[in-house]
């Protein structure tokens, strides 16, 4: 796979040991247990796949770049670049500037913009008409795109079924920029319509089957549909895409589910089942491969987990999620967050605020901890984490010995 011009700061030269270790003792990548780090009262379960993805490196690489080769440039991003602080606070230092919030509130105004400024487009992707908003101040939309190849292929796929008829269901958070990227690319081919969960999947399987009133339909999912949807017509043929960091298994569950309701309504048809797109091949490789990792790591027993990452990504509030259904898991930012033996702030992802607890290591005379990160996370937070948790135990000295053995 490429490889990509990443500061220094953001990498750890033991993950990366440890990283390139288990690479080269599995190339086809079969292998999700963890790596056991034992130090002896402290044991880290350390995921087999976590931190960067190829897009976020990729996102990296471009903005960087384009900082260093653009001295004196104005230049701005259209928002986060990815859903990590630390990259964002390192860009914004640099003199770059976010023109929107991840809710999409505008910071600076189109207006404010002229036609020699650098425009970024983030990792996830932009709408259609910010592209053409862009272009309209003379801005080149596509020259300083650094959204991710995984993406784009949910957007062509999304365009291919559309040419076919079929509409396309979005699993995603309707406010995400990528599924709000996703739908305005989708919805300019074929009616498009997004879930966020199961709970929204099985209601739009209501309308599909027709058990619910087509006129209920506006108010449920108002701000998820392309203009003109039409229930009676537009729940035919179907095919699901998703927001690439959403849960791999949820979406599976949705697009079976649909399925299962299509192939119900049109059972005396002899080809019922086309009337449903196969679109498994555009679930993200790193989405896949750092759940699984997750589900892996989970077959171990262990006392708690951590999980590093930024607190509005989503694809961390998933690693998170797997977690909490087998142990006490805290979702932090940084090493900063562990206060000490004693004290942790965390993040709870579900009531969006952080919270402060006490006791959160076991009293006992071996403790083992799970530890991932978000596919937006640098490996360097990672290592920060081992080595406070070493400090915990009065172990520091085995951070360096550690990195040692990995070389
Ligand atoms: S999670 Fe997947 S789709 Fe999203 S930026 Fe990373 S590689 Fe691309």
């Amino acid at each position: 796979m490429k490889t990509f011009n990443v500061p220094i700061i953001y990498r750890s030269p033991l993950i990366t040991a440890i990283k390139n270790r288990r690479k080269q003792q599995d190339r086809m990548k079969k292998d999700f247990s963890p790596t056991l780090l034992d130090f002896g009262t402290l044991k880290i379960m350390l995921a087999r796949h976590f931190g960067f993805c190829y897009g976020v490196e990729n996102a990296i690489d471009i903005a960087f770049r384009t900082v260093d080769e653009n001295p004196g440039k104005r230049i701005f991003l259209l928002s986060e670049m990815i859903h990590n602080p630390h990259v964002n606070d390192d860009l914004l230092e640099k003199g770059v500037q976010f023109i929107m919030d991840t809710s999409g509130n505008q910071l600076v105004p189109w207006e404010a913009l002229q036609p020699d400024d650098i425009v970024i487009i983030p990792a996830f992707g932009t709408t259609l008409e910010i592209e053409a908003r862009l272009s309209a101040l003379g801005i080149s939309p596509l020259q300083y795109n650094t959204t991710c190849p995984f993406v784009e292929k949910v957007w062509n796929r999304a365009e291919q079924i559309g040419q076919k008829a079929y509409t396309v269901v979005v699993h995603g958070k309707p406010g995400h920029e990528e599924t709000r990227a996703t739908f305005s690319h989708s919805r300019h081919t074929t009616p498009t319509v997004v879930v966020k969960d199961m709970a929204e999947a099985q209601l739009l399987g209501e309308f599909i089957s027709g058990k619910r009133p087509a006129a209920e339909f506006a108010e449920l999912f108002k701000g998820q549909y392309s203009p003109g949807f039409n229930v009676e017509t537009d729940l035919q043929r179907v095919g699901v895409v998703n927001q690439t960091t959403m849960l791999a298994t949820e979406t599976q569950a949705i697009a079976d589910y649909i399925r299962g309701v299509i192939l119900e309504k049109y059972q005396h048809e002899a080809n019922a089942g086309e009337r449903f797109a196969d679109t498994r091949d555009t679930l993200c490789y790193a989405t896949n491969d750092n759940q699984s990792a997750v589900t892996g790591m989970l077959q171990v027993p262990a006392d708690l987990a951590i999980v590093v990452g930024g607190y509005n990504s989503s694809n961390t509030s998933h690693l998170v999620e797997l977690c909490e259904e087998k142990m006490p898991t805290f979702f932090i930012s940084s090493d900063e967050k562990l206060l000490s033996a004693n004290e942790i702030r965390h993040w709870d992802f579900h009531h969006k605020q952080e919270l402060h607890s006490f006791s959160f290591l076991p009293d006992q005379d071996v403790v083992t901890i799970m530890l991932t990160s978000g596919a937006s996370c640098p490996d360097a937070l990672v290592e920060g984490v081992i080595r406070k948790l070493l400090s915990f135990y009065g172990l520091e000295h085995k951070a360096d010995e550690l990195a040692e053995s990995w070389k």
